[in-house]
């Protein structure tokens, strides 16, 4: 049989099994009902562009006429997923409120802005009562959402859950690029409306749908943009989109931790506003449907297990209905582990809800096309009986039909099951109520004598966003801290020894200052608190092998702020009050007109340095006392400012300032507002846009440039002092930094606004072909910026650049060959506190790192990292005498060898007397890298996550300043500025920014 022939006979075998009404198990039938009329044209088109009999189900093989609800056709000119039709969001929140108009079924709900000021949206469809009662059920849902105002009682819940009306949230399109949730969802809603069918109306009188159904709105007005200007030019390449949101793209949907974008807020905020039991988030990568609720382990640690056999049950019970309808392809497990919380539907994971989330098939865009799947997307696995076909047309109405077939079918079996769903919507905020006892911890404090103050309340803020409750203490207390197990010993020690380690530790108590903040356990929304403040283990024996995000995000490490996890049940009895509003205390105290602030790392003081354009400040390069406060190296020492003008500032930004009588005597240097460029790439604006969502929030002003423009400029030095080059993402290498996107072929990608591409520019950048990179010229002004004194900050994929290009010399870096660390917390050390760019740091510092790159020092020029040749392997040869006796050699007396220098991993090795013989390549002492942070050691590389073969990167430099010229190249290995979680590092960066034209404070030479 050949493979035509074959094919035809699947086909056949479809259109058999596709047979309305094969629902035999008493539920309602998914049909449609007999007596409703259908929009016989809508229909039909639904039809045409239907590539296959067996992409479609008797749920959306057809349209209920009505006489006075539009259908989408009146908005989009076509029916839902039609070819050549992508619809702006402004369209479809034209077409929901015509709907809303036409139906007391719907209603629309402005939910908040974007960052670029465009409207999201929420529209509740249900019946007209439900919608007409909304309020008497929010308050039955708040009393189940928050089970202490029915002081725990099991008998009054079940009355309420027997009232409730659930609330199912789809969210559509977060990923600019998978473009089908709209149109979807537009249907979806006149369906839920509009259809008389017994298995619809069961769903619209049992539950209320909420839609948003554009979530990330900036990103999809450029990517409609984009697909008209590719309808405008079908025979052209067009650009890809490589701006969604004003900051970030794809890690928009990885913000659910640090809810430092407004998508994530407004939805979260609708969620939590509405009660809601589901938040189901829609996505398009994966054929033809991957309910990834289910997934794959490791699931989430904090996450109630009422909460995973939910997943399970809504995921087989989807899986298998779409199958009965003979829809190929559809999956509930698959290569998504359930481990980070950083996931937009995982909001309601994290607030005693159901996550979900679908991967249906989308063509990027909403033409009809011929799809070829990899061997792995269409191989029948266990979990797969029924795959996706090697190739096939795909058309957005298949996508469509999936989207909406999926969601009706999990709708319809939510209502069926909503008293048990409800139920266990109580009893998983009920369990979290009882937490402190049941499994702990019962609290987690932040120290009121923490030296961090406005960023503790930087972290806290956080926790307010999430619905957490923050509660303050009114007076000091002490609490028992468990005793910490140490680990046996492997072998017997002597007697005595075993004698001393049997004998149990002494309990330790820790007493905590008045105004210490609380964060008891015993409230509903704990487990976020929980997942976002404890540390994060993944084993290096996972069966999982490759994480889908983040191993660790722990954030009072990565905040730099003291967080103690307190088992002690006695805290919640400590008296405290709820606090609502999380503002750190500053302004200026004192007598006198010279004013210090000291400097604990803590971003506000570059914010500050910023605002007060025309005060004299400058850092003291050492420690110092005065007025009999200690302040670290680094404190800013203020002359010529306005009092009260610095107050104001100083209280805005909770930052302490003291009134001096007289100048310290200590030795300073001017800190001056910077002039910052930050450059970009046309190959991706991802890993940088949380560097400029930073800036932008902590009020730092820069001028954003491409590779290409940077290229433009004659003199950088005259209008630069600091060039910002983040990380480009993907682990970009240096030769596409400069060489861009090819040109040998191909038409211009131009990032412009044109007639077709109204909004595609924004408030960013602008180019007539993104095509071209920094090239060679580029190059060149960037070195001779920084030869000419410029300072050149780089992180990860920009600092194997910086290195391997040639703007620096005596750093190399190497990939990893074992090493595994992916998105994990790690442990930095201090190796030079005197360098500006740690002033206010401890010896310790946790840090973002994922995989490096691995630095490694040398003082010889073109010279990679040496060989670690030490001791060990010198020695001595098989000879007379024992292994410690000095080597013999017969007829003549012995030779002392010259001692064998020693150096850290950290340090370049010592230069050699050999290497110093006509020694052009040793780079003189003052030109050599200085190493300010490096990594732990190995035992102590691990804070948070996945650290497997971390001797690789142990002790290596984690943070180097590189002279250059009469300049600066500073390199990061880890990444300082990463998703609204790392604010304890920024300071890296922004005291980089400050001392720019003085970077090589304190620093001490070597003698050779
Ligand atoms: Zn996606």
């Amino acid at each position: 049989m050949n493979r035509q022939a074959g094919l035809r006979l699947v086909l056949s075998l479809f259109a058999i099994l596709v047979v309305p009404n094969l629902w035999a198990d008493g539920e309602t039938a998914p049909a449609r009902d007999p007596k409703q009329a259908v929009d016989e044209a809508y229909t039909a088109k639904i039809q045409k562009y239907t590539t296959a009999p067996y992409f479609t189900s008797p749920l959306v093989n057809y349209l209920p006429a009505s006489k006075n609800v539009p259908t989408p056709e009146a908005v989009l000119g076509d029916v839902a997923g039609a070819p050549g039709i992508l619809p702006y969001a402004e369209d479809v929140y034209k077409y929901m409120r015509l709907l809303e108009k036409a139906s007391p079924r719907v209603r629309v709900f402005s939910i908040g802005t974007t960052e670029e000021g465009r409207e999201m949206i929420a529209v509740a469809v249900s019946s007209a009562d439900n919608l007409k009662n909304l309020e008497e059920n929010r308050t039955r849902l708040a009393k189940l959402a928050d089970p202490r105002t029915i002081k725990l009682d099991d008998a009054e819940a079940d009355k309420l859950v027997a009232q409730a009306v659930p609330i199912y949230y789809i969210t559509g399109t977060i990923h600019s690029p998978e473009t089908g949730a709209p149109t979807a969802l537009m249907e979806l809603a006149y369906r839920l409306a509009v259809d008389e069918s017994p298995y619809i109306r069961e769903i619209r009188d049992g539950m209320i749908t909420l839609i948003t159904p554009v979530v990330e709105v900036d990103g999809r007005d450029r990517m409609v943009d984009l697909y008209k200007w590719h309808l405008a030019h079908p025979k052209d390449f067009y650009p890809p989109l490589i701006y969604w949101g004003k900051y970030v793209a794809h890690d928009n949907n990885r913000d659910a931790m640090g809810v430092t974008l407004k998508l994530t807020e407004n939805v979260l905020n609708t969620y939590i506003g509405w009660k809601a039991q589901v938040l189901h988030d829609l996505h398009e990568s994966v054929p033809y449907l991957y309910d990834n609720t289910v997934g794959d382990g490791p699931y989430n640690a904090w996450v109630d297990p009422i909460l995973a056999d939910e997943w399970q049950m809504i995921g087989a019970r989807n899986v298998a209905d779409m199958t009965r309808f003979g829809m190929p392809g559809v999956f509930t497990h698959g290569d998504f582990d359930t481990w980070s919380p950083g996931y937009l539907m995982f909001i309601a994971a994290m607030h005693n809800g159901i996550s979900r989330l679908y991967e249906t098939f989308g063509n990027g865009g909403a033409d009809t096309q011929e799809r070829t799947l990899d061997p792995e997307d269409y191989a029948r696995t266990w979990y797969r009986q029924n795959p996706p076909l090697p190739k096939t047309l795909w058309s957005q109405r298949d996508n469509n039909n999936y989207e909406q077939t999926g969601l009706l079918t999990s709708l319809h079996f939510f209502n069926e099951n909503k008293r048990l769903f409800l139920k266990n919507f109580y009893l998983k905020a009920k369990r979290s109520v009882m937490k402190p006892a049941a499994e702990g911890p019962a609290a987690y404090v932040l120290p009121a004598d923490d030296a961090r103050l406005s960023l503790q309340a930087e972290l806290l803020r956080v926790l307010r966003k999430q619905a957490v409750e923050i509660s303050r203490a009114k007076s000091a207390f002490t609490v028992s801290l468990p005793v910490k197990k140490e680990p046996k010993p492997k072998k017997k020690q002597d007697t005595k020894d075993a004698a001393e380690k049997e004998a149990a530790p002494a309990p330790t108590t820790r007493e905590f200052p008045a105004g210490s903040y609380i964060i008891r356990m015993d409230q509903p929304y704990a487990r976020i608190a929980d997942a976002l403040l404890d540390h994060q283990y993944w084993s290096p024996d996972d069966p999982q092998k490759t994480p889908y995000d983040d191993t660790g995000w722990t954030f009072g490490e990565l905040f730099g702020v003291q967080v103690s996890r307190v088992t002690d049940l006695k805290i919640l009895d400590v008296s405290m009050e709820r606090v609502t509003e999380i503002y750190a205390s500053g302004g200026v105290k004192g007598e006198g007109t010279i004013f210090a602030i000291n400097n604990n790392a803590e971003p506000a003081l570059a914010t500050l340095r910023y605002k007060m354009k025309d005060a004299g400040v400058e850092a003291a390069e050492e420690p110092f006392e005065s007025g009999g406060k200690k302040f670290n190296r680094g404190s800013f020492v203020i002359r010529n400012a306005n009092r009260s003008e610095l107050d104001h500032a100083a209280a805005g930004l909770g930052l302490q300032v003291v009134a001096l009588a007289a100048a310290p005597s200590v030795k300073t240097h001017p800190v001056r507002a910077a002039r910052v460029a930050f450059v970009h790439t046309w190959l991706s604006t991802q890993t940088e846009g949380w560097w400029r969502l930073a800036l932008d929030n902590l009020g730092i002003p820069y001028d954003y440039m491409s590779t290409q423009a940077i290229a433009k400029f004659d003199d950088l030095n005259a209008r630069y002092d600091v060039i910002l080059f983040p990380p480009v993402g993907f682990a970009s290498s240096p030769t596409a930094i400069i060489n861009g996107i090819p040109m040998a072929w191909g038409n211009p990608l131009p990032w412009k606004n044109t007639p077709e591409t109204p909004n595609l520019v924004g408030k960013n950048d602008s180019t007539d072909d993104m095509r071209p990179g920094l090239g060679w010229d580029g190059l060149a002004k960037l070195q001779a910026f920084v030869q000419k004194g410029g300072v050149l900050l780089t992180a990860t994929d920009t600092s194997r650049f910086a290195t391997e290009i040639g703007l620096t010399t005596g750093v190399s870096t190497s990939s990893s060959q074992k090493l595994k660390i992916v998105g994990s917390v790690l442990g930095a050390r201090l190796v030079d506190g005197a360098s500006p760019i740690a002033y206010g740091y401890d010896e310790k510092l946790s840090v973002y790192c994922d995989n490096g790159p691995i630095f490694s020092l040398s003082s010889i020029a073109g010279a990679r990292g040496r060989r670690r040749l030490g001791p060990e392997s010198h020695s001595r040869p098989t000879g007379r005498g024992s292994v410690n006796d000095p080597d013999f050699t017969v007829g003549r007396s012995g030779v002392e060898a010259p001692e064998e220098p020693s150096w850290e991993t950290w340090e370049a090795p010592p230069v050699t007397d050999e290497q110093r013989r006509n020694g052009f390549r040793v780079i003189p002492p003052a030109n050599r890298p200085r190493v300010i942070f490096r990594y732990a050691d190995s035992k102590e590389l691990l804070i948070s996550g996945l650290v497997e073969g971390g001797d690789e990167i142990a002790q290596h430099p984690a943070v180097v300043d590189v002279p250059s010229g009469n300049g600066h190249v500073v390199l990061f290995s880890i990444n300082p500025v990463y998703r609204g979680e790392t604010h304890g590092t920024y300071s890296l960066v922004l005291n980089t920014i400050l001392s720019f034209d003085n970077l090589n404070a304190g620093r001490k030479l070597a003698d050779k």
